[in-house]
């Protein structure tokens, strides 16, 4: 499989806090010409079933997709994973669990929010959640928004939803290795999201890698939205360094809040492995593209 490929192996529907249907997704996906295609709700994978019918068809090849939160030395990591079989029980288990305290999680925020005089945003937020279940800070953002306590979702972000700031709430996710030993026992490829976007030393940024590696996760974000061109570099080397497959996707999450497109990053700098590689006998074609290659093609 080429290396040049139009691969976006990242983003959001309203199944998490995506603001499009993963059926509109896969439209825009195509019509932005997208090759391959996964979408990568937050620690859920119901919206699968939905972004695969969709991709096929209009001939869309696609890669069951997720990003697990996870809580590594007091930090969130999002972990991607590609690939795996949506019906591995332990997997759906493992999500569930990882859901699990996103409720509580809100409430306590709302409350925090209270005490700085924004009142009501868990039933604000709510309202902007497709999926209760999976309630997250985005949609607090959205509530800020339209009551005009912030123009932007960013700027909430800065003001209030970080560490630190008033309507934060600390929370614990799923282990590092948990995460990605889901992914893989699930026959999937496991993938360190966004890297440059976490706020770790030298050492700390070492100690994930190694760890993720001896886990057995096999790949990283080297070309996403979150990065900038000198990112895509540096992370490049990263991967070479560590010996991990390399991944693209661009983390969409709105037409009106996003500024990276669907399939319009540039493709992974040279002498990497995509991650597509890593996976290509799991990619589920459409009647019109038969699977005829796939698993030897390189
Ligand atoms: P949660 O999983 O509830 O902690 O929410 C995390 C999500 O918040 C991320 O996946 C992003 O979609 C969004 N997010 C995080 N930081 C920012 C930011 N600075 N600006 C806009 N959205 C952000
Ligand atoms: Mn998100
Ligand atoms: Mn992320
Ligand atoms: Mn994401």
């Amino acid at each position: 499989m080429s290396p040049t490929l139009n691969a976006d192996l990242h983003c959001h529907s309203t199944v998490s806090d995506g603001t499009l249907t993963p059926e509109a997704l896969a439209e825009r996906a195509k019509a932005n010409g997208v090759e391959l295609w996964a979408l990568t709700d937050h620690d859920e994978i119901g919206g699968q079933q939905r972004a695969a019918a969709a991709a096929q068809a209009i001939g869309l090849q696609y890669l069951t997709g997720v990003e697990i939160s996870v809580t590594f030395i007091h930090q969130t990591v999002h972990i991607v994973g590609l690939g795996f079989d949506p019906e591995n029980q332990a997997l759906k288990d493992g999500l569930l669990q990882t859901r699990d305290g996103r409720g509580q999680r809100a409430m306590e925020m709302s409350e925090s929010l209270a005490k700085v005089g924004i009142k009501g945003a868990y039933e604000g937020a709510l309202k902007y959640a497709g999926n209760k279940a999976l309630i997250s800070r985005t949609h607090f953002a959205r509530f800020m928004v339209e009551t005009g306590v912030c123009r932007e979702t960013n700027e909430v972000f800065r003001k209030y939803l970080t560490e630190g700031k008033p309507g934060y709430v600390e929370h614990r996710w799923a282990s590092l290795k948990n995460a990605v030993t889901w992914i893989r026992d699930a026959g999937g490829v496991a993938v360190i999201a966004h890297p440059a976007r976490y706020k770790f030393s030298a050492n700390e940024e070492f100690a994930l890698f190694s760890e993720f590696k001896a886990h057995g996760g096999q790949g990283v974000e080297v070309v996403t939205g979150s990065h900038t061109p000198a990112e895509y570099l540096s992370y490049a080397d990263t991967a070479r360094e560590f010996g991990l497959a390399a991944s693209r996707g661009s983390d969409f999450h709105s037409p009106d809040e996003s500024h990276t497109e669907l399939g319009t990053l540039p493709p992974l700098p040279g002498q990497l492995t995509p991650v597509w590689e890593l996976v290509a006998d799991r990619i589920r074609h459409s009647s019109a593209s038969p699977v005829a290659g796939a698993a030897t093609g390189r």
